[in-house]
């Protein structure tokens, strides 16, 4: 069987490499999250489909290089309307796929993923003008040409979001493309590979490759014929791959982990604090920006805790295709060990459960509860590390410049989530503040032409709006002399 059928839709578990599905002999297991059952078996690529996919994204480059921006944006636009054509099967997979909430994936998940396509192509368009400035006279004229073979490397959180984030602007850039989805939730980039196809995106402009990361991803990531690496995904494996790309200095992106704090300061509303702070569990906590460390000022302190408590009891843990639900399982038993690890040891050391802190076992062995964990040992590893499933941190700070060094407190730099309500003072605690996104009484606003990426071990490089065709183009500037011309 090369398909696997999801509400009425048959998803093929082949590559995508030079338009045509490709098998290997090996496969490798999907399950689903909901209930634990095996969706089917997936090709399991390695080296020579990693390279059979390379020398067909390099084979269509010059093609698609050679097509003017609106051509490209065009086309881009035709595989977008395909893809807002099919929201509804896109979602019911992806819920089955990785467990995120069904509403989430119809009402702001896939139309996200058409923005990426339309919103890229149209930047390219409208926006990427070359800025002429001059020298003694002498014209610069900047550009920003296609690079080449785009490798697009993805985690399982958001699957087919964090792909087309990084898909739309290297297509919209002139480059081609290949990209190795998550082994835990392979499917969306399949079934996107085939209304990309349908739309009538060239063959081999586009690739997928399926497996391991060690196995499919690694030599995608060594290949000398690729020209950018773009990577979200965990430290440790950013550290793998950024000494493959050394190798043929290729340059990466990194959109890595996070442990980022929801710093609530003693003069915010109390109810805007408790929504911001519940909204740090969704997707199961599965979320790179989520801000998991509550710093909570110690005069609301209590009373913040109290209500936080009375909200977190009522959030509804569930099946994620129901209407209802707010939190649904986490995406695999191996997760959720790990995830049951931290808290473990945190509460070995002396930490305090608020509440939570196992599986639900009601709803079955891939729903962790919602948890809350006080009074965690400064620097211990629940405080420090990431955690990525449903467990929040709760600690304590008396002075703002506490409060503003226990958010610094960490290796990462993704995000922070501010509550006050004082602009003057939320300005202040927000300069020193070291993190690639702030929202500040707010979270999860975010405008593709702004800066996304993240500081210190969360990211290299910046993307969203010019930082990414800085980052998929070759930028070039060409310098015309004033005299000499006929
Ligand atoms: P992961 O690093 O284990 O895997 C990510 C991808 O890398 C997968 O497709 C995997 O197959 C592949 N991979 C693994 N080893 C590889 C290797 N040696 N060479 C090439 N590819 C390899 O991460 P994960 O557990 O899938 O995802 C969770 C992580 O992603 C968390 O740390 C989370 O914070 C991060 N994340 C970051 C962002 C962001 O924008 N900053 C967004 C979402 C998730």
């Amino acid at each position: 069987m090369s398909t696997i059928s999801i509400s009425s839709v048959d998803v093929d578990t082949r590559h995508w490499i030079g338009g045509q599905r490709v098998a290997s002999i090996e496969t490798f297991d999907d399950v689903s999250p909901v209930d634990g059952a095996l969706l089917g078996r997936i090709s399991r690529g390695g080296r020579a489909e990693a390279d059979a996919a390379v020398a067909a994204a390099k084979a269509a480059f010059p093609a698609w290089a050679r097509l003017t921006p609106v051509e490209r944006a065009e086309i881009l636009h035709r595989v977008a309307d395909n893809v807002e054509a099919h929201i509804e099967e896109l979602s019911q997979i992806e819920t089955i796929d990785n467990g995120s909430l069904l509403r989430s994936h119809r009402r702001g998940v896939m139309p996200r993923v058409v923005m990426n396509i339309r919103f890229f192509a149209d930047y390219a368009v409208e926006q990427l003008k070359h800025p002429v400035f001059q020298t003694r006279g002498h014209d610069n004229v900047v550009s920003w040409d296609p690079s080449g073979v785009a490798v697009i490397i993805t985690p399982w959180n958001a699957p087919l979001m964090l792909a087309t984030w990084r898909i739309g602007p290297a297509l919209a850039s002139g480059d081609t493309v290949v990209l190795k989805p998550p082994e835990w939730a392979p499917l969306t980039a399949s079934y996107f590979a085939q209304l990309a196809h349908e739309a009538g995106l060239p063959a081999g402009v586009f690739n997928v490759v399926q497996g391991l990361g060690v196995e499919a991803g690694a030599p995608l990531t060594e290949n000398a014929d690729v020209s950018r690496i773009c990577f979200t995904g965990s430290v440790p494996t950013a550290k793998v791959i950024a000494r493959a790309a050394a190798e043929n200095l290729t340059p990466c992106s990194f959109e890595l982990g996070g442990k980022s704090p929801t710093v609530i300061l003693d003069d915010a509303d109390l109810d805007l604090a408790v929504e911001l702070a519940i909204e740090q569990y969704d997707n199961a906590g599965q979320v790179c920006l989520a801000g998991t460390r509550l710093l909570v000022q110690r005069g609301i302190a209590d009373a913040f805790a109290q209500r936080f408590a009375e909200r977190a009891a009522k959030i509804r843990q569930g099946d994620p295709r129901d209407e209802d639900t707010e939190i649904g399982p986490n995406i695999h038993l191996k997760h959720i060990e790990r995830v049951q690890g931290f808290v473990d040891r945190a509460k070995a050391d002396g930490a305090t459960i608020v509440y939570g802190g196992e599986v639900n076992a009601e709803l079955g062995s891939h729903y962790f509860k919602p948890t809350l964990v006080r009074d965690a040992q400064s620097g211990s590893e629940i405080l420090t590390q990431e955690v990525f499933g449903p467990v929040l941190t709760m600690q304590v700070f008396d002075t703002d410049a506490e409060g503003l060094a226990l958010a610094n407190g960490t290796d990462f730099g993704l995000a922070a989530v501010v509550v006050s309500g004082d602009r003057k003072r939320a300005e202040a605690f927000t300069q020193h503040l070291v993190a690639g996104t702030i929202w500040v009484n707010c979270f999860f606003v975010r405008d593709l032409s702004a800066p996304f990426g993240g500081s210190k071990k969360s990211g290299i490089g910046r993307e969203g709006g010019v930082w990414s065709f800085d980052f998929y183009a070759d930028v070039k500037n060409t310098v015309f002399a004033p005299t000499g011309w006929k």
